[in-house]
């Protein structure tokens, strides 16, 4: 399977914001028509930094100015920690282009996530109730395990049957990228920021910590 990629401009192919199948584009220059023909003046003028790009799988076009993508509308929602792996990210990238039109779809991805960032936190990654309840044992903060469960039930009609109605609720699954996010934060970007700094230290200061800790 070709990894997702988020448009970028001036590029050959990626997942189209609208049908979000990976295709190429057609890129072409914006030029506006004065409804007027006369021999001597052009009809056309370049409308300067626009461009457009054909989606050559479903025909619809994104619209670009300068090189920001303004049409169709990004999701606004942020973007994957840095520090997730990359086919994390890429299952987040995919999410967060289908959101709008899929709820659902978005909040099955992002379960995936969880799963998935669940083995990059050491656990097997097989059962996610399992690795959940491992990594309670083994210190995981309150707060981040209401996180974890949260992404992992919402959404899970096995759990909830007919309770609860993704299709529309576009604002649930927002909330859940977030999560995802904080989830990241706590256990991945801030354990490596501090052993950075812990590592910055000189040698003298780190031996007296480390003997204080023995003693
Ligand atoms: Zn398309």
């Amino acid at each position: 399977m070709i990894p997702f990629k988020a448009p970028v401009f001036e590029e050959e192919s990626f997942n189209c914001p609208h049908c979000n199948a990976y295709s190429h584009q057609t890129w072409e220059s914006v030029k506006s028509y004065n409804g007027q023909s006369h021999p001597q003046y052009p009809n056309y003028s370049d409308v300067s930094n626009l461009m457009i790009a054909w989606c050559t799988h479903c025909s619809q076009y994104s619209l670009w100015l300068n090189d920001k993508m303004i049409y169709p509308e990004e999701s606004g929602i942020q973007m994957p920690n840095p520090d997730l792996r990359d086919d994390i990210k890429d299952d987040y990238n995919e999410a967060r282009s289908i959101v709008n039109r899929s709820p659902r779809g978005a909040v099955a991805l992002l379960r995936l996530c969880v799963q998935k960032l669940c083995e990059q936190l050491g656990q097997p990654g097989k059962n996610i109730n399992d690795d959940i309840k491992k990594l309670v044992e083994e210190g995981l903060p309150p707060d981040i395990q209401r996180a974890l469960d949260i992404v992992r039930v919402i959404g899970n009609d096995t759990v909830h049957p007919g309770k609860m109605d993704l299709k529309d609720d576009v604002e649930t699954a927002n909330k859940l990228f977030e999560l995802v996010n904080i989830i990241a934060q706590v256990m991945i970007t801030q354990p490596k920021g501090i052993k950075q700094l812990y590592e910055s230290l000189p040698e003298h200061k780190r031996k007296g910590i480390e003997n204080r800790d023995k003693g």
